[in-house]
């Protein structure tokens, strides 16, 4: 990776990151990087292509099925195109996954191996290099892989027994003679993928489909306001700039998210990262922090208010069991009595009652009830507009559910509005040439004409589009 405009520094106590050394707008990107190495999570192997990560059958997606790779009936691409320009990455792999059938190896074995056979391709291309031949894989890098931070000192005796065990395992996949000798250097690896890989979602964000390593992108720090975003449009992943930049900022992204309490970020950046956040947000963001555990007066006593913590904290659990019990009518039930309650004691900006409209929204559009769910979606929106910055992912997609509703119950001029203003986000944070935005556009023409049409021709065309297969946004 190298972009003009970026810099690795020495910072005063987080150690190494990256930072601007050229003015960016809001919106504009500061980095893009193409994977080190990345893996098809296991939940999504025979959903995505192993390749390009589009998921066949749904919007934007070149074709409606996979095909398999007939060598380990693992691997699956959208098209012959796709399997072509993965097998260099996937050539190794292939007989690696054939020697551990029927047994299949686990993202991070997967994502190893592909860090490892790549070493080696670029090793074996350094040599070819001295005889002439030009060198296309191996790009300068700002930071080699094996120079990440692997916090493996920082480690509890269970955590680095589990990687033992992964290291242990690897060698049935990768062979033991191909295996690196040292233990230390496997182990050195394995913990860099748990503090670094990133994860990568599907085109509308909303699950987790693939993982990737991005040595110069992990140099960003952490920030619980930072100055970026990270996003992927497919294995890419691009830095952009949620707010103007000026030289000499430090880069930050966040590797959590924002809407938490504060408690809550830095127990998880803990946990997870190992360091203790003692950015602005933490040290001195009480304004935001008071947003997100606000009441709805100040007259209110402090027993309601412990009362109404622990019982929305009761009920989120009993809920998570509901829905997981797909019991709609009574997760609907639960969910609206907690907010019948929490109303009287806690405002909307608060995070427990925000946990409570999203389910509330969810649960009303499964139910498909529209009206009830705009409401609630509404009263999220807002509460998000209070708790984020204007140019930020989270908002951007939500105003994008929330134009979806208003569509589907026909509130056409309104979803064209909260449409427009999603897609002015997301240009910002995705990027114009990301699916999402372009489904974005494509929402918004297909609601245009719908506004332009009286309610009969609106159903009509409705109807026709049903019949033609044409698939409503979820
Ligand atoms: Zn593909
Ligand atoms: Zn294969
Ligand atoms: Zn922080």
């Amino acid at each position: 990776m190298s972009y003009p405009g970026v810099e690795l520094f020495q910072t005063s106590a987080k150690g190494r990151g990256l930072k601007a050394t050229r003015k960016f707008e809001t919106g504009q990107a500061v980095l893009k990087q193409e994977p080190y190495a990345y893996a098809v999570m296991s939940s999504h192997i025979d959903v995505v292509c192993h390749y390009c990560l589009c998921a066949p059958g749904q919007p934007g997606a070149p074709v409606e099925d996979l095909h398999r790779c007939t060598g380990c009936k693992f691997a699956q691409y959208c098209t012959k195109e796709c399997q072509k320009k993965a097998w260099p990455e996937h050539k190794q792999e292939c007989a690696a996954i054939k020697r551990i059938t029927p047994g299949k190896p686990v993202d991070q074995t997967r994502l190893v191996g592909r860090i490892l056979w790549r070493r080696k391709r670029e090793e074996n291309l350094n040599g070819e290099k001295k005889d002439g031949k030009e060198n296309d894989e191996k790009k300068v890098e700002l930071v080699k892989i094996e120079e990440l931070e692997d916090h493996l000192s920082k480690r509890n005796a269970e955590e680095k027994e589990a990687i033992d065990e992964k290291v242990y395992s690897f060698g049935d996949y990768f062979t033991y003679d191909e295996m690196p000798d040292s233990d230390e250097e496997m182990a050195h690896l394995f913990a860099i993928i748990d503090c670094n890989a990133i994860g990568l979602n599907d085109h509308r964000g909303v699950q987790t489909i693939g993982v990737g390593i991005y040595p110069g992108i992990s140099m960003l720090n952490h920030d619980c306001s930072p100055n970026c975003v990270a996003m992927n449009n497919g294995p890419r992943l691009e830095v952009r700039a949620l707010r103007v930049i000026q030289p000499g900022e430090e880069l930050c992204i966040s590797y959590i998210d924002s809407l938490e309490t504060t408690e809550k970020r830095r127990e998880k950046l803990k946990l997870q990262y190992y360091f203790d956040c003692e950015c602005d947000t933490c040290t001195k963001g009480e304004e935001l922090e008071n947003l997100k555990h606000a009441l709805v007066s100040e007259d209110i006593k402090e027993e309601s208010v412990k009362y109404i913590n622990q019982f929305s904290k009761d009920m989120l659990k009993r809920i998570h069991k509901t829905k997981q019990n797909q019991n709609w009518e009574r997760m609907c039930n639960q969910t609206l009595g907690t907010l019948a309650q929490q109303d009287c004691v806690i405002a909307d900006t608060n995070v427990l009652k925000i946990a409570m409209l999203n389910h509330a929204v969810e649960v009303q559009s499964f139910l498909r009830r529209q009206e009830p769910a705009l409401e609630y979606a509404e009263r999220v929106a807002a509460a998000y507009e209070k708790l984020l910055p204007p140019v930020h992912p989270t908002l951007g997609m939500y105003l994008m559910r929330l134009g979806v509703i208003q569509w589907q119950i026909q509130k056409t001029e309104a979803a064209v509005a909260t449409l427009g203003r999603a897609a002015s986000i997301i240009s910002k944070t995705h990027g114009d040439d990301h699916g999402m935005f372009k489904e974005l556009l494509g929402l918004i023409h297909q609601c245009k004409m719908e506004a332009h049409m009286s309610k009969g021709a609106q159903r009509e065309f409705r109807m026709a589009k049903k019949k033609a297969g044409l698939k409503l946004p979820a």
